[in-house]
């Protein structure tokens, strides 16, 4: 399909039926595969042969939507996981230890932050968080000679930052380690980071890829760049024998397009068993087939709302990367020219009380934790996720009282506009 535009990709890859075989991506709901002999079944045991044996590591389902992405993310391998936070995880853990060091951008979704910062630091992983917006020479300082991976996202949630993928590419590789960078809100439509120089991508499908609010999902996609027999010091995981299948070493078996991958569904679905179910695969790929329609209307939405807002007297500030007054507007011109995503943040001068009550007043946007789908929803997380917060700490969080977060959909944007501009009136 790569010789396809990205807008047929989105329809039509990952699955091309035979003669005869079902048009539509077949849900294989079964937890195991029958063969003949055991010789058989053992070649798959041995990686010497790809097959399926256990839907804890592989089902066909999954690998026809992760062939998708792949495709649409220009990468070489791709898997599903049961969500992004597994997938973020996964995409880390493949190459981490206990004694690795992590740097990452300091914007980044809470739940990767406490799994990095809290969770993998109980795994005696460690981690530099940096700003963003930091300078090459902060970037470089923050390396250690444990450093296996660098990580941020290409559009943060909910701070809506955009990373420099070259700048943080560039820092990455001139140590020797991969930069990992979740995709999630632009998704492939509107930026491919694997083209500015990244080498492992991750995705919540959970948000824009399924897009409908129906099916948890993740995914990790493989640019097939990273040498990592040229790090091989740094890598034993991917570079020495695996004894658990036999001796082999995956970046010499599979090679640089494929060694990630394989080691990652062998070695960490295996143990930690985070698949996707076959079922929610078939719900994610109904949700691609459509992104590239969907994705311009977020775009079209996320700007005329932000547009709205910046003119209106009780707003103070609107943070979307598609206003010229942005501070990020002139990253996203460079790594978003078709715009980011429908996600605008913006406070209110009224503080929590007004915030309070354009909230309660809303009558088309669902108060809603969620992000990224084809209703448009919004949250206030000072009266809702972090309500045990006091505005002191709310600001230093980076989520001030007055500061509401709204997903704009795919609906009509006047109807979006008016239903803003009604709860506005009453705060
Ligand atoms: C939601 C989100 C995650 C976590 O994904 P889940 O599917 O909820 O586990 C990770 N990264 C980003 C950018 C997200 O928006």
């Amino acid at each position: 399909m790569s010789e396809y535009k990205i807008n047929t990709r989105c329809v039509q890859g990952g699955y091309t039926p035979g003669n005869g075989e079902p048009r539509q991506v077949p849900i294989i709901q079964s937890t195991t595969f029958k063969y003949d002999t055991s010789e058989a079944m053992g070649k798959l045991f041995d990686l010497e042969e790809s097959g399926y044996f256990y839907t804890r590591l592989q089902n066909p389902t999954n690998d026809h939507v992760a062939a998708k992405i792949a495709e649409l993310e220009g990468g070489t391998a791709a898997m599903l996981t049961s969500s992004g936070q597994a997938a973020n995880f996964f995409a880390l853990f493949n190459i981490c230890e206990c004694g690795s060091h992590i740097v990452a951008s300091s914007s980044i979704y809470g739940g990767t932050f406490n799994l990095i910062a809290v969770t993998m630091a109980k795994m005696g992983i460690t981690a530099t968080f940096v700003s963003p917006d930091c300078t090459e020479e902060e970037l470089n300082a923050a390396f250690q000679e444990n450093t296996r991976a660098v990580f941020g996202e290409t559009i943060a949630n909910p701070a809506l930052t955009v990373l420099d993928i070259e700048k943080f590419a560039k820092a990455a590789h001139s140590h020797g380690v991969p930069l990992i960078v979740d995709n999630t809100f632009p998704t492939p439509i509107n930026c491919r980071p694997i083209e500015w120089g990244a080498d492992i991508v991750t995705h919540s499908t959970t948000k824009y890829m399924d897009g409908h609010g129906a099916a948890v999902g993740g995914a990790i996609v493989d640019s097939g760049k990273f040498d990592w027999m040229a790090h091989a010091e740094k890598f034993p995981g991917l570079c020495t024998p695996d004894e658990s299948y036999h001796g082999i070493t995956y970046a010499e078996k599979f090679g640089k397009e494929g060694a990630f991958i394989t080691k990652c569904t062998a070695q960490l679905m295996r143990d930690f068993g985070c698949i996707q179910s076959p079922q929610n695969a078939f719900i994610l790929n109904l949700g691609l087939e459509s992104l590239h329609v969907r994705m311009p209307r977020h775009v079209e939405n996320g700007q005329a709302v932000a547009e709205f807002l910046l003119n209106h007297p009780k707003v103070a500030y609107v943070n979307y990367s598609g206003l010229p007054s942005d501070k990020y507007y002139a990253l996203a011109q460079k790594y978003l020219p078709k715009g980011g995503c429908g996600v605008v943040s913006f406070g209110l001068k009224g503080g929590r009380k007004a915030a309070e009550a354009f909230m309660k007043n809303l009558k088309l946007a669902a108060i809603e934790t969620h992000v990224a789908d084809a209703r448009t929803c919004c949250l206030n997380p000072a009266t809702s996720t972090h309500r045990q917060m006091n505005d002191e700490q709310l600001k230093a969080a980076g989520v001030p009282a007055e500061l509401i977060r709204i997903s704009c959909g795919i609906e009509d944007k006047e109807d979006l506009i008016a239903d803003l501009a009604q709860a506005l009136e009453k705060c």
